[in-house]
């Protein structure tokens, strides 16, 4: 996963320092690396480097450039290794001007495209698969940018949400199917695209909507024009783990409040019921605080912030290896002492991958004396792997691809072990399961087009 950003201004004040600040609140969305992009009439010029925002990237140096327009990526490597050539934006100046590029999303025909393009001479610079695009725009000698853009777009599949810099203008690009979110905002005469509308507010700008799937919007000199991409979808695949975990909750995406859809989550668990009211609910925070929330609201239970978060270690998740992901577990969780003793415990998290988290969090609780610990995931089970620009595992990692319910909770030696249902899912969030990508709980993929019929350029 990663997060994209960008700007635009009209009356020409500069705006690397709002890029700055914008990839700030999208940290979340990827802590690999960092990274802006401006261009200073003829050619592009980028800053990007490994780590946090702040590792990479210098906020007074940037505020020092005039640029008016600009774009910032955070990186979450799904495709491509952890490089420093990958980190984005990448950029180039060919032919046509000079072009950067923010992609948030995977590509699933990159691969095919890539050695396409290679067996045609292109060099590529990166393993990434956004570099894809660029060399397609490349690749179009004597077509002015827009349109090459637009149709490389064309041969493209999978996700994408882009912000893209041009000669003087700035581009958001949304695929067809809408995998992830990206919205539009504005402060004064400055137009800004982003993510989620949580790094629109603390730059002060108003957001306008969501960009739309299919949507190309070109934003320079004189508005914002919106454009319709080439190829059509036959449905939407809205990435539903962004409600789940991915999002910040103070986001709202496509219309969707992430706050709601997470309490709504939780709430859906309590209306299971099975749940003594004496219980003393925990969230594993932060990921599930909010439906922990939600469960103990709607069951009527009192709610504890009962295990305690170290927030200087970063999401376990991230971490490469098995051990060191056990070992960041450990670090990072600590249950508070007296508030589960004797007591019975339900602990929500927001969702199950390999189940390391909810079996160290289990056997902690038990230690500080709960009589019996019960496990609720505010999500279905996750079985298949995400090719869509999250870094789900393998199905043989997965552990409720390889275990049923019933042997999952021995192994993490909870009492009991319950998740939602996809319905449910989608029901708590708010948007028809038809406009929903829920892949990843239960194996429904999008229908890929025939690659024959893209790699023209
Ligand atoms: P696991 O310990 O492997 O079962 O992972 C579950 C924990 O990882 C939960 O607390 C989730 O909040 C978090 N999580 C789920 N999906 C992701 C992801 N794609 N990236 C980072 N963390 C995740």
């Amino acid at each position: 996963m990663c997060g994209v950003f960008g700007a635009y201004s009209q009356d020409g004040s500069p705006v690397l320092e709002d890029i700055y600040l914008g990839l700030c609140a999208l940290q979340h969305r990827g802590q690999l690396s960092a990274g802006a992009a401006w261009t200073d009439g003829g050619s592009v010029h980028i800053k990007k480097g490994l780590g946090l925002v702040h590792e990479a990237l210098c906020q007074s140096e940037l505020a020092a450039i005039p640029a008016h327009t600009a774009i910032g990526h955070v990186r979450y490597a799904t495709a491509g290794g952890t490089r420093p050539e990958n980190c984005q934006p990448l950029g180039a100046n060919y032919a046509q001007g000079p072009v950067a590029i923010a992609h948030n999303g995977n590509l699933t025909n990159a691969r095919a495209l890539s050695s396409y393009l290679a067996n045609r001479g292109a060099i590529f610079q990166t393993t990434c698969d956004s570099e894809t695009i660029i060399q397609l725009m490349a690749h179009q000698p004597g077509t002015v940018q827009l349109e090459a853009l637009e149709s490389a777009l064309a041969r493209v599949q999978g996700a994408y949400s882009l912000a893209v810099l041009l000669e003087d203008c700035l581009i958001a690009a949304r695929d067809p199917w809408g995998f992830r979110p990206l919205v539009v905002g504005r402060r004064g005469e400055t137009y800004f695209v982003a993510s989620e509308s949580c790094a629109l507010d603390i730059i002060g700008a108003e957001l306008i909507r969501d960009v739309e799937p299919g949507e190309i919007l070109v934003i320079d000199r004189r508005g914002m024009i919106s454009r319709k991409m080439r190829r059509k979808a036959r449905r939407h695949f809205k990435c539903a783990f962004e409600y789940v975990y991915f999002a910040r909750p103070d986001s709202v995406i496509d219309g969707r409040s992430v706050y709601r859809a997470r309490k709504e989550l939780g709430a859906t668990l309590a209306r299971h019921g099975g749940l003594t009211k004496d219980a003393v609910v925990a969230g594993m925070p932060d990921s599930g605080t909010l439906a922990a929330l939600g469960l103990a609201e709607e069951a009527g239970m009192d709610f504890e912030a009962g295990v305690v978060r170290n927030r200087y270690v970063g999401r376990t998740f991230i971490q490469p290896t098995q051990r060191v992901r056990e070992a960041g577990v450990k670090i990072k969780l600590n249950p508070q002492t007296g508030i589960f003793k004797g007591k019975e415990a339900v602990v929500v998290d927001d969702s199950l991958v390999r189940g390391t988290t909810a079996g160290r969090i289990v056997s902690m609780i038990r230690e500080s004396g709960a009589a019996k610990v019960h496990m609720r995931i505010a999500s279905p089970p996750v079985r298949y792997p995400c090719y869509y620009g999250i870094d789900t595992p393998s199905s043989e990692e997965l552990i409720a691809a390889q275990t049923t319910i019933a042997e999952l909770c021995e192994k993490i030696d909870a009492d009991s072990l319950e998740y939602i249902g996809c319905d449910e899912l989608c029901r708590a969030i708010g948007l028809p399961r038809g406009e929903l990508c829920t892949a990843c709980f239960d194996g429904d993929y999008m229908e890929e087009e025939e690659e024959d019929n893209l790699l023209e350029v």
